[in-house]
């Protein structure tokens, strides 16, 4: 009897004290540090094979400002930022120094260098662009980084917008294009519709929804989830395929009419800066909904009454 109690207060002794080492993750949380694995799966890439198990653990990674899991949610915590410094605008240059890429990008993205029809070169286009883009918003007081391919890690700024110009081979595709991407901020959607109402009226281009292709949905400088070279979550960020190079009048707007293209996605910008002070877009943390990894079958309904 008296070995029985022995036995079991050592047990008792041995929980209590691992039970005081490992905060209870439902109250406290647990830190995850930068690219530590998360339990949420990751955002897709659009290169992954249609029949990749996106659900296999480890999968989606802590950002490079760590994150905190807590009972049902994974909670990214709000970026440390002076609410009351100059405002920062990044625009990513499409398919410029693509051969410079950190290794986490794959070699996939070396390989994308953009598109070319009738001697013009996308990539030129999109660099003409984001010049006189950085023209006109740095008079406005605004700091501009320009950006290649490789985003800076955890790149933070009150917008972001990756240049993009497109092309079919043949001359027929016309229009302008957006997307953003899912588990991100809450402004996403503002900044898209806002550039996108702006630059429609001012290019007299049509938005073609139809083209909105898995590669601009999956845009891996938005993916922070993968790579910790991408924006931050909370740097609102879109991708804008400005034109087809291929279509006679799109190539029109975007060589003869650069000032038209770069003066619309500039006030599209700006009108979003003004409705969405740093006060709001940097007020929360953000909480992602965390989901089973490995789900099991699912129970089948008996058929029995
Ligand atoms: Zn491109």
């Amino acid at each position: 009897m008296a070995l029985l109690i022995t036995v079991v207060s050592v047990v008792a002794a041995v929980a209590f004290v691992y039970q005081s080492l490992t905060p209870d993750p439902r109250s406290l949380g647990v830190i995850v540090p930068a690219g530590g694995p998360l339990p949420i799966t990751a955002d897709p890439d659009p290169d992954d094979p249609t029949d990749m198990d996106l659900t296999a653990p480890p999968v989606a990674l802590a950002p490079p400002t760590g994150a905190v899991v807590q009972q049902g949610v994974v909670r990214l915590p709000k970026p440390t930022i002076d609410l009351k410094a100059q405002r920062r605008v990044g625009i990513q240059v499409g398919h410029w120094q693509t051969t410079d890429v950190p290794k986490e990008y794959g070699t996939r993205i070396t390989a994308q260098t953009g598109a070319a029809f009738a001697g013009y070169t996308e990539v030129d286009l999109n660099m003409e662009i984001a010049n006189r883009m950085k023209t006109l918003l740095t008079a406005q007081g605004i700091a501009v980084d320009i950006i290649p391919t490789t985003v800076p890690i955890g790149y933070l700024a009150d917008a972001f917008i990756a240049l993009h110009c497109d092309s079919d081979g043949v001359g027929e595709l016309s229009g302008f294009k957006m997307a953003r991407s899912n588990r991100r901020g809450p402004f996403e959607d503002a900044l898209l519709s806002t550039i996108k109402d702006v630059y429609a009226k001012a290019t007299g281009l049509d938005y073609d929804f139809a083209h909105v292709s898995r590669q601009m949905l999956g845009y891996f400088s938005f993916n922070w989830s993968r790579y910790q070279h991408a924006t931050s979550p909370f740097t609102p960020s879109v991708i804008m395929e400005m034109g087809f190079i291929s279509n006679d009048d799109d190539r029109d707007l975007l060589v003869e009419h650069p000032d038209v293209v770069a003066r619309a996605l500039t006030d599209g910008v700006l009108t979003f800066l003004d409705e969405h002070p740093r006060s709001k877009l940097f007020s929360g943390d953000l909480l992602v909904p965390q989901a089973p990894l490995r789900p099991g079958p699912q129970a089948t309904p008996s058929a029995t009454p």
